[in-house]
């Protein structure tokens, strides 16, 4: 490997991989050497220690060795292959109910196998599928699946079906010689190396892939947890480092008459967090800087209103203020509540969306492209389509978990340098806002209305079906209404509505035939939701059924029931943000999460969860704890950081030394010039340069 140990080397020539298991791992991402070297193991079993077979205990993972003594097929209700090893103080058998025919091939009798797994106790001592290595001669110092700290890989069924599974993976970073491999060459300066007494960067690859024993695979493990906080961190301190240093944004100084205005007729008192909000909203306003802010705050804790104010600022200073929002219902509604809030000040309010067509968008356009001040709701159409801003002061990202950061990209790419606020009902801990956020401010809505009465939450099993008909009726008679959600079936918009559409046919029929039941989701045309939303807040409407399109945003204070059908099917998070779809007045609110009674431990979890809580931030952590942090931000296109190994959940105190790191370090070299930090920027670089547009660094 020697001579080709450069990261491009193809894949498909190291030993274990070959052309078509190349082309398999390439689907996943997996196409040069360092990208293998960086797939890494999802656990570990120590199987150091072989047990004697007069030794086992039924629910043990072991590791054993023994002599092959009897072979065979059994027919049973399902065949099964067996194998009965001895190692001369006890026998156990191991048997496989697959590949019969394949297995009958493979073991001998008379031949040396270790197996690894959990003992089981049926007439015997009893292992189902094992691990096994065949023990030929000359192998037993160098076997695969015993004797070691074993690594195991994810596996999906395209890797399973190309042969790609732990035990050839182990095979693979066996033969790989990592202390002559180039790129995982250290990059950290000494001083941090010593600091943090991180082991070297090559040796730290071959442990994790070959561990040696729990220490050294313990110190693989810190150094690549630091190492993955480190990238982010780093590239969080440059930005911000950057960010501050190109004042480029604009100054609101004039005092906002219309604001004052608003805010003598708001038929409430803001809440002491909604004031301590605005304040810092302001302060950022004014400041020539652009203003760079997440604001946190539960569902229901009352951004819009924010929202509208911080526009107010724009609109009296000259300018034009923007308010995207994820979903075309959303903006409808947005539009609609914007356009009552500010109907006594003379203020033109725009909506633009994907679907405003013809004529209108033209009219539209023309509006926007003016430099008259003026309030824009959208959706990403906003900034996706070449609208082309003239004096954009502000612009608002409602439900940023939503979109994603990269569309702030988007907003600089376009040249917009506008205040940049973005509001997310996805409340996480500050720490880790830090980390998913990065370098923006953050400011949190820690407190509800006070008019607010805790929602009652119940989970309920299918069979109740009747008894929640019946309650939701009572409710309806006292001239409250409700929302009925369907879940999402599968990845496909289409089948969702499919779901909507049946149950909204089965309710409407049947149990609530006498009342008037609505529809709504994605795919219905514009003037219809807008037909249905009216009718429904104005009570013409008393049951709508829907599909998760009013997960977001949406405000009817009058409805005080929310039954999501199978709510299995939902996540905590999306759970929890339909949830706050009710108990927005005084009056009591009920959530029923209907679900089969059999659903699996994770989604009883969740259920629980929901019953028992109310509270964004508890509902966030053990989301984050159920899910993991990849899934919990979504996909990639998310932009957040993908850890190979790191969890900012249980590994928060290593981040947070890599960030006290990071940032001293950009502090002292702002360009990392300085001659021990050249590797390191070499490999942010390279490694990081899809993040790192916007700054430069050389
Ligand atoms: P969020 O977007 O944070 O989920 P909204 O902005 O939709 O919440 O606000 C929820 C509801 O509470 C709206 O009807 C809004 O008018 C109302 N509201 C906002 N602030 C207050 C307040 N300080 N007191 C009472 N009601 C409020
Ligand atoms: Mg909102």
């Amino acid at each position: 490997m020697s001579t080709e140990n450069n990261q491009e080397y193809p894949l498909q020539f190291l030993k274990g991989i070959g052309p078509k298991r190349a082309q398999v791992l390439a689907r996943y991402g997996i196409e040069t050497l360092y990208d293998l070297l960086n797939y890494f193991p999802r656990k570990y079993i120590d199987r150091r220690h072989i047990v004697p077979l007069d030794a086992l205990h039924p629910e043990e993972e072991v590791t054993v060795i023994g002599k092959i003594e009897a072979a065979g097929v059994r027919r049973t209700r399902r065949n099964l292959f067996y194998i009965t090893i001895s190692d001369g103080k006890g026998i156990l058998e191991a048997v496989w109910f697959h590949s019969l025919s394949y297995f009958k091939k493979l073991f001998n009798i008379g031949e040396w196998v270790s197996l690894s797994g959990k003992v089981k106790f049926y007439r015997g001592y009893q292992m189902v599928h094992p691990q096994y290595d065949r023990l030929g001669e000359g192998e037993i110092d160098n076997f695969f699946n015993t004797g070691k700290i074993l690594p195991f890989y994810s596996e999906n069924e395209n890797f399973k079906k190309a042969g790609l599974n732990s035990f050839t993976f182990r095979k693979i970073f066996f033969h790989i010689s990592f202390s002559e491999l180039d790129e995982i060459r250290e990059f950290f300066p000494d001083y941090l190396i010593i600091k943090r007494n991180l082991i070297n960067r090559q040796e730290a690859y071959m442990q994790i892939h070959n561990p040696q024993d729990p220490e050294q695979l313990d110190k693989a493990v810190y150094r690549f947890k630091y190492e993955d906080f480190f990238y982010l961190q780093i590239m969080l301190a440059l930005q911000r480092m950057h960010a501050k240093s190109q004042p480029l944004g604009t100054t609101f100084n004039k005092k906002s008459r219309r604001l004052e205005q608003f805010y003598r007729t708001l038929p409430f008192e803001l809440t002491e967090a909604q004031k301590k909000v605005m304040r810092e909203i302001r302060q950022d306003m004014r400041q020539s800087a652009p203003m760079n802010r997440l604001l946190q705050g539960d569902v229901g804790s009352g951004k819009t209103l924010i929202a509208v104010m911080a526009m107010l600022i724009a609109i009296d200073n000259g300018y034009q203020a923007a308010l995207m929002v994820p979903t075309e219902i959303l903006a409808e509604q947005h539009f609609y509540t914007v356009k009552t809030f500010l109907a006594n000040l003379d203020i033109n309010v725009n909506l633009l969306t994907g679907s405003i067509k013809g004529e209108q968008r033209r009219f539209l356009m023309h509006e926007i492209q003016s430099i008259e001040p003026q309030i824009i709701i959208g959706t990403h159409a906003l900034i996706q389509e070449s609208v082309d801003f003239k004096s954009l002061g502000l612009v608002i990202i409602d439900e940023q978990h939503r979109f994603g950061v990269m569309q702030r990209g988007l907003l600089m790419e376009k040249g917009i340098h506008a205040d940049v606020l973005v509001m997310t009902a996805t409340p996480i801990p500050r720490t880790l806002a830090m980390t998913a956020y990065g370098s923006l401010d953050v400011s949190v809505i820690d407190e509800l209305p006070a008019n607010r009465k805790p929602i009652t939450t119940v989970w309920r099993f299918d069979n109740k079906a009747q008894e929640i008909y019946t309650f939701i009726m009572e409710r309806i008679n006292a001239g409250e209404q409700a929302y009925v959600v369907y879940p999402l079936v599968e990845e496909t918009e289409k089948l969702d509505v499919k779901a909507a559409t049946e149950g909204f046919e089965f309710l409407s029929t049947g149990p609530f035939r006498q009342l008037k039941v609505g529809l709504l989701h994605g795919r219905m045309r514009n003037e219809e939701k807008e037909q249905v939303m009216r009718a429904f807040l104005k009570n013409e409407i008393q049951i709508l059924v829907a599909t998760t399109v009013i997960e977001v945003g949406v405000d009817v204070s009058n409805v005080t029931i929310m039954l999501i059908e199978h709510a299995e099917r939902f996540g905590l998070s999306q759970l929890h943000q339909l949830r706050g779809r009710v108990g927005r007045s005084h009056k009591k609110s009920y959530c029923i999460l209907k679900t089969p009674y059999n659903i699996g431990d994770i989604a009883q979890k969740r259920m629980r969860i929901m019953t028992e809580s109310q509270d964004g931030f508890i509902i966030a952590e053990k989301d984050l704890d159920l899910r993991g942090w990849g899934d919990f931000f979504g996909t990639k296109q998310s932009g957040m950081p993908e850890f190979r190994i790191a969890n900012p959940i249980k590994d928060r105190e290593i981040l947070e030394q890599a960030r006290q790191d990071a940032f001293e370090l950009v502090q002292q070299d702002p360009y990392l010039r300085s001659e021990h930090h050249l590797r390191l920027n070499n490999i942010i670089r390279t490694q990081l340069k899809d993040r790192m547009e916007l700054i430069n660094i050389s």
